[in-house]
């Protein structure tokens, strides 16, 4: 069986999500072997994800950033101390 560009793009978030069946998956899999339109848009679609993602990285956990501040403060103050 051979899917085309439209039933990929149907089937790019589930394929992301990893939620598809293994058939359906392979279905994709096959076609991406040979789109480079479906390719790019799955980059794309990957790129936003990870992204989103790193945006989420950023909400770091309570007192993180004053920790992270004070150990940075430490080391350039070592840095500062040690002759060029
Ligand atoms: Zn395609």
């Amino acid at each position: 069986m051979v899917i085309d560009c439209k039933h990929v793009w149907d089937r790019i978030s589930d394929f992301l999500d990893d939620t598809l069946s293994p058939d359906a998956r392979d279905l994709v899999l096959r076609h991406l072997e040979h789109c480079e339109i479906c390719s790019a848009i799955l980059d794309s679609k990957r790129n936003i994800i990870i992204l989103t993602a790193d945006a989420r990285v950023f909400e770091l956990p309570m007192g993180y950033g004053e920790r992270l501040h004070a150990r940075l403060e430490e080391e350039i103050s070592v840095l500062r101390r040690e002759p060029c």
